[in-house]
């Protein structure tokens, strides 16, 4: 039985966090929350008790690539994407690089990650074995796209399917649930539209997730159209091969129109807001407040190594500071309320637990639920501002340094 006393910090809904000082989490054996209080009241002494932090899209190859700015997309693909991805065909690096990526995500205080990995099924399969062995809790899987990339890169469809088959007959579901197998067609113009068929497929009859790219920008889109002149955009590719699903996690969206929008939400498919990689690379603004309104899913994404920030409370605060530049910009000036910061606490646990269907087992700290939490040791100020300013001066000012312990399942993990 492990035992944490602090400050909890418990994001409600998007609207509402609560913080409950002088709490005790209690974890079972058995890794879940055996129960959560205030008598008697814990001690705690400075320290806060918070749900561990999702990040629903990065790439796990581009770990050591972070901050390699002054390119265009299409330059930094050649120059940074591919070779990050093309080394992997050597799978003692993969491990390597897999090692690393999980001492990074935990010092951050990430605890669950949707990753892409590289099209290489045997870096694939040791990146598997990383995170079963270190605890990460991971959706994953091998990059899929069989044109349009660099040779070395080119998996055909057949056999990135088959590979994608026996990868997640190993892993999907394993490590007591913490992995999961995910199908990753990289976006739109890499892939054929035989392959996206066979995906669809495939996550239908193994469950996986799916992780891609959409409507990431509008110079993307008129790709897309170049690749597929009968078509649109990317969504509309997605839905007739039958991969607009609520198992489906689109990163980026930042050019989705008012009707797309819609499509999406029917679905059910999520929306991975990568606001730090949109203004890295350039790619726009997503109106992160006209997707909410849509009702779609949504979830925050570093998008290591598009966006160079890997700690999640930044790429929350960007969220934010994004949808203010939304509206200070729009001409008139806009008169929405921007997201709030209990909206930033939500987004990094139960909301993007939720989008990643994952909201039975994980995102908060509630009796039943596994416990991924961490134990951080904020400045003390922190502590005497009214509850609602904590949530924010704590979301603002928060810094990896602050963490003493993580928990994934219940196990400590790090840092
Ligand atoms: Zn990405």
């Amino acid at each position: 039985m492990v035992t944490l006393t602090g400050t909890l910090l418990q994001p409600r809904s998007p609207a509402q966090c609560d913080i409950v000082p002088g709490a005790t989490v209690t974890i079972g054996e058995d890794g879940k929350i055996a129960t959560v209080g205030t008598d008697p009241p814990g001690g705690g002494d400075g320290c806060w008790i918070l749900p561990g932090f999702v990040d629903a899209h990065l790439h796990l190859p581009q770990w050591d690539c972070r901050g390699l700015d002054g390119m265009s997309l299409a330059d930094w693909r050649q120059k940074v994407a591919y070779p990050a991805e093309t080394r992997l065909h050597d799978a003692e690096l993969a491990e390597r690089l897999a090692d690393d990526f999980v001492t990074g995500m935990i010092a951050n205080g990430t605890t669950t990650v949707a990753a892409f990995g590289s099209p290489f099924p045997a870096a694939t399969d040791r990146a598997f074995g990383v995170f079963e062995k270190r605890g990460l809790r991971a959706v994953h899987g091998m990059m899929l796209n069989d044109m349009n990339v660099p040779d070395e890169l080119i998996v055909s469809a057949d056999e990135a399917l088959d590979r994608s088959r026996s990868l997640a007959a190993k892993w999907h579901d394993k490590g007591d649930g913490r992995l999961q197998y995910a199908l990753c067609p990289r976006m739109a113009t890499c892939c054929s539209e035989e392959l996206l068929r066979g995906v669809a497929e495939l996550a239908e009859t193994t469950g996986s997730h799916v992780l891609t790219h959409a409507a990431v920008s509008e110079a993307e889109e008129s790709a897309v159209r170049d690749v597929y002149p009968d078509l649109l955009d990317d969504v509309e590719l997605l839905a007739e091969t039958g991969l607009l699903t609520r198992r489906t996690l689109l990163g980026h969206g930042v050019c989705l129109s008012e009707p797309l929008r819609h499509q999406v939400a029917e679905a059910k498919a999520a929306v991975v807001h990568c606001p730090t990689a949109n203004l890295f690379l350039e790619l726009g603004l997503m109106d992160y407040v006209a997707e909410r309104e849509a009702d779609i899913p949504l979830a925050l994404g570093s998008s290591i190594a598009a966006g160079p920030e890997p700690f999640m409370p930044q790429v929350a605060v960007a969220c934010l500071q994004t949808a203010k530049a939304i509206k200070v910009h729009a001409v008139p000036r806009g008169s929405f309320t921007p997201p709030r910061p209990a909206e930033g606490w939500w987004l990094l646990t139960r909301g993007a637990t939720e989008a990643l269907d994952l909201g039975d087992r994980v995102g908060t700290l509630e009796p039943g639920y596994e416990a991924d939490c961490l134990v951080v040791r904020p400045e003390a100020w922190i502590a005497d501002l009214p509850p609602e300013q904590q949530v924010s001066a704590l979301l603002y000012t928060l810094r990896p340094q602050h963490i003493e312990h993580v928990y994934i399942a219940g196990r400590r993990v790090g840092p």
